[in-house]
Parts: structure tokens; sequence; C-alpha cells
């Protein structure tokens, strides 16, 4: 999957799938999705969840957020040391649940869609 290496790219399995059938003409999609499915359970990979759409797949493990521009669609990389779930008093919001994890992401215009707006 060394497809993910890649720096700030944020494909789908369909992007992934597409780009290894080049050079494994007789890999299947399922295939594709049960090596993401793996890799996302131990971590290797970052599988982010897309209400609107396939969810993306980030071979960067370590711990970041993503923007997500609202017009073209692209997902960036967000890298902050700031904790977002300890500014968040979670007892205060959500009651009858132990909250594990708070999954946050962002969404914006990008500068380059920005620009383009006449
Ligand atoms: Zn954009
Ligand atoms: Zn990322």
């Amino acid at each position: 999957m060394g497809v993910l290496m890649k720096k700030n790219f944020h494909p789908t399995a369909e992007e992934i799938y597409d780009v290894l059938k080049k050079d494994f003409p007789c890999i299947g999609i399922a295939t594709v999705y049960r090596n993401l499915d793996q890799l996302a359970r131990s971590g290797t990979v970052i599988k982010i969840e897309n209400p609107d759409g396939a969810a993306r797949y980030d071979g960067n493990p370590e711990k970041h957020y993503h923007i997500k521009c609202l017009q073209c669609g692209r997902i960036d990389d967000v890298w902050t040391d700031i904790d977002i779930n300890k500014h968040i008093n979670l007892k205060k919001i959500v009651r009858g649940f132990n909250v594990l994890e708070v999954i946050i992401s962002f969404a914006g215009i990008c500068d380059e869609c920005a620009l383009n707006k006449h």
C-alpha cells in the first residue's frame, strides 16, 4: 500500500484501487477494501470517515486532524500540538456515556477556491 505513503494524500479505496491496478492487474476491489480495513484496525493507516462520500485513507497514523474544502472536496492535514479534546468538558456535554474519543474534523474553503471565485 505504498500509494498511501505520499504526503498529504487522502485517497478513497477506489482511488487506491485505480493506482494499484496498474501494477497488479489481477487485484480486485474487495482485496483493497479488506487490506485497508486490516491496516486501519492495526493502526497502520487512518480511516477518515466521510459522512457525505466514500471514506478516505491516510498513510500517516500520527495524530493529526483533517480539513475538507467544502467547494472542491480536497482534504488537507492539520497539524497542531493542541489537544483539542482536552479543551472540551465532555462530562458536561455527554451524559450516560464514558466518552473515549471525539472525532474532530474541520471544514472550510481552501485558498485556491477562495482565489478562484469570481
Ligand atoms: Zn477548495
Ligand atoms: Zn492526514
